[in-house]
């Protein structure tokens, strides 16, 4: 194999991770490829409005900003590949990285795949999406100043986005489809002693209302089938997430949820292989941290190479 053709980092994904990662190497001078996948962007491709990013006064919306990062990667020549990875070998010298039938080849890797939130998978969910449906209070719950809110989930996370919209919403009901919570016990009595907050059990969403905004939630009790209907204008979904890691599990290690470990910093147990973002960091998962986190695997890329180089 020609060494031209081995790139000095592949970057497979393309969130706020991926493209940092990118901006970093590629003005490092180091070769990058980065695979983005056949849907480029990551998980603020369905965010509309993102106000916490730093630098935008006036926000940006989640797509917008994704581009500005694709360009700012590019402008420092990071070769951006629209095709999604298949396989990947780390036990070869250089990695070996398949996509879309292609096989690439580097002396390391950034993988900053993500995590995928799970939803319901009703077709009323996939329409009001950023239309009044949202997988994350952090990003969203500002817009919903004194509004009236169900969030779906009984695990840790529900509460944690139900407390979190108490600060902004007018009352939170948490829909949850047994007759008790998976939270932790001091998350229950949290959000149980909230006065904003209610629960109703043994309830699962039949279909979310609304033309252009979600209006309200059409709900069924599970015991009685009884149906009932509420009147929302916000819904946020916490079943949990799943990481982008299916394709690495038989190469490097992955914690009891499937999340890469990182060993050391940013490095994964494979050698020369890199995580950052949502497919390591399951607490913060915030664009910003996603960013800072693709930042990090590129300096530990850089570092990696400059030590290989001076063996
Ligand atoms: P979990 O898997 O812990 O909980 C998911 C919840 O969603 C469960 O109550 C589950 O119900 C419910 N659920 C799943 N699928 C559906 C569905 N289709 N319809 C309705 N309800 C559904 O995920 P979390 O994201 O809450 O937490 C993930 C991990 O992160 C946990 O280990 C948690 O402890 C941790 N975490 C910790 C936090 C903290 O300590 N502050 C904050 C957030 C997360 P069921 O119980 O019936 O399966």
């Amino acid at each position: 194999m020609d060494q031209k053709d081995i790139y000095d980092t592949i970057i497979i994904g393309s969130g706020p991770a991926g493209y940092t990662a990118g901006i970093y190497t590629s003005r490092g001078n180091l070769k990058t490829l980065l695979l983005a996948g056949d849907v480029p962007g990551g998980q603020l491709m369905i965010t509309t409005d993102v106000e916490n990013y730093p630098g935008f006064k006036k926000g940006i919306t989640g797509p917008d900003l994704m581009l500005q990062m694709r360009e700012q990667a590019i402008r420092f020549n990071t070769e951006i590949i629209d095709a999604s990875v298949t396989h990947v070998n780390f036990k070869k010298s250089p990695l070996e990285i398949i996509a879309d039938g292609t096989t690439y080849y580097s002396k390391t890797c950034v993988i900053a795949t993500g995590a995928s939130a799970q939803w319901l998978g009703i077709e009323s969910e996939t329409r009001l999406m950023g239309k009044g449906i949202s997988g994350c209070a952090t990003c969203d719950g500002f817009f919903f100043k004194e509004k009236n809110i169900v969030v779906v989930g009984g695990g840790d996370s529900a509460m944690e986005e139900s407390l979190f919209l108490t600060k902004f919403a007018k009352s939170i009901k948490i829909l949850v489809r047994r007759d008790k919570l998976r939270a932790s016990s001091i998350m229950q009595e949290r959000a149980k002693n909230h006065p904003k907050i209610s629960f109703l059990w043994n309830t699962k969403v039949k279909e979310f209302i609304g033309k252009e905004r979600l209006e309200g939630v059409e709900i069924v009790n599970n015991k009685t089938g009884k149906e009932d209907t509420i009147i929302a204008q916000g819904a946020f979904i916490a079943i949990g997430h799943k990481p982008n890691t299916e394709i690495f599990k038989e190469h490097i290690e992955l914690d009891e949820r499937g999340y890469i470990k990182r060993i050391l910093n940013t490095q994964t147990s494979a050698k020369g292989v890199f995580a950052a973002g949502d497919v390591h960091d399951h607490r913060y998962r915030q664009a910003i941290t996603a960013a800072g986190y693709g930042c990090e695997a590129a300096i530990d890329a850089m570092k990696y190479l400059e030590e290989k180089n001076g063996d």
